[in-house]
């Protein structure tokens, strides 16, 4: 056998993620491993814990990393508050929307779909209409950041709606945070996830969550245990409390967690606001050279989602020659369309350390000469 290290070449990442990770992410990465339960450790999480508080603007003592992708937030989310027979309200414009759907029936939940064009927001008026249908639902779903269509919704109104009809909220912000305004408290969203991967730029497998008190309650309220044993927020939460409760649940991914300390950090350092100014001139930077090209958005400019850039395909245009052309020739990845704009569209991702004028520049660059 002849297999030797895998090193990978420097590709610069531009699709819906993973994003490029920030050099000092990858250099916290490589740190000496200690113990999970060293007290030094457990220091480092609670700083983590506070950093995470900062991101998602809010104060809830439940705001963790979920040692698993985002997905696995996604899940946490559902599994914990969906009990048998509960009602969910699910809006669904994209991919990550039929997930949710999935999630519900798999918690045994009832699930009511509201369905939104792929590309457009979510309509806050067709969620007031359902959930006047529906008076018995007790949880609205939704995707703040859509990212298989680059289409951004209110969520604010959304939850707004949502605690009018006496409402939990289940949010999917793993492409929204750092990326665009996500004011957790200020909204009152319940129960919000993320991934590590997208605008933090970290490396990815971890999932920040966070649970509002009116979360945490129905959670405690429940009647039937939570299925899923790994993912159950109630055994999780003895390991992250802290005040020397800290117990054996599973072995933290340590390294990893160095990491996500650390590009929040820079998130912290860079300021919040500043980041998604940055993420905004970025696009408007992109946005630009995509006219100058000839090039139509998915979205309309109203919801686009700074980071996540949907355009249509030229026409004539192969999409598989020119995105192979764009890695072999550019070392550049830019992500494919997703479900209904598979084979239209492509993705280009202005993500965390990614959205810099030196990588829309790239891609313009590589995409112009890519095209003639
Ligand atoms: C990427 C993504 C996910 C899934 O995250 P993974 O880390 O790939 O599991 C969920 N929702 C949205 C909106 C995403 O962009």
């Amino acid at each position: 056998m002849t297999i030797t290290s895998f090193i990978p070449p420097h590709r610069t990442l531009m699709g819906p993620g993973p994003s490029d990770i920030y050099p000092q992410v990858l250099q916290a990465l490589s740190r000496p491993t200690v113990g999970h339960l060293d007290p030094l450790f457990i220091g480092m999480m609670d700083e983590l814990k506070q950093l995470l508080q900062y991101a998602f603007q809010t104060q809830n003592p439940f705001t963790i990393a979920v040692s698993a992708p985002g997905s696995a937030g996604m899940e946490a989310c559902f599994v914990n508050l969906v009990e048998p027979g509960d009602k969910v309200l699910v809006c669904r414009n994209g991919v990550f929307g039929e997930r949710m759907r999935e999630n519900v029936e798999r918690c045994g939940g009832i699930a009511v779909v509201v369905d939104n064009e792929w590309g457009a927001p979510v309509s806050p008026d067709l969620v007031e209409q359902a959930l006047q249908d529906n008076p018995d639902i007790n949880i609205v779903a939704f995707v703040h950041a859509e990212t298989s269509t680059g289409a951004l919704s209110d969520a604010k109104t959304l939850a707004e709606i949502a605690r009018k009809h006496d409402c939990l909220t289940i949010v999917d912000a793993v492409t929204s945070l750092g990326g665009v305004p996500l004011l957790v408290d200020e909204w009152q969203l319940d129960a919000v996830y993320s991934g590590s991967q997208k605008c933090l730029s970290c490396t990815p497998g971890l999932s920040p969550l966070t649970f509002s008190q009116k979360a945490i309650d129905k959670i405690q309220q429940r009647k039937t245990k939570v299925q899923s044993w790994f993912l159950d927020q109630s055994l999780v939460l003895g390991y992250w409390s802290g005040e020397g409760k800290r117990s054996y649940h599973h072995t933290a991914p340590v390294n990893s967690l160095y990491a996500l300390h650390e590009a929040l950090v820079l998130l912290h350092n860079e300021g919040l606001e500043n980041a998604w100014q940055r993420h905004r001139n970025a696009h408007e930077e992109l946005k630009a050279g995509l006219e100058k090209l000839g090039i139509q958005f998915v979205v309309e400019e109203a919801s686009r989602l700074p980071q996540l850039n949907a355009i249509y395909i030229p026409d004539g245009v192969d999409d598989a020659e020119v995105r192979n052309e764009l890695l072999q020739r550019y070392n550049l990845e830019i992500g494919a369309g997703l479900g209904a704009l598979a084979g239209k569209a492509w993705r280009i991702g202005l993500m965390g350390y990614g959205a810099r004028s030196e990588n829309v520049a790239l891609c313009l660059k590589a995409l112009e000469t890519t095209l003639k």
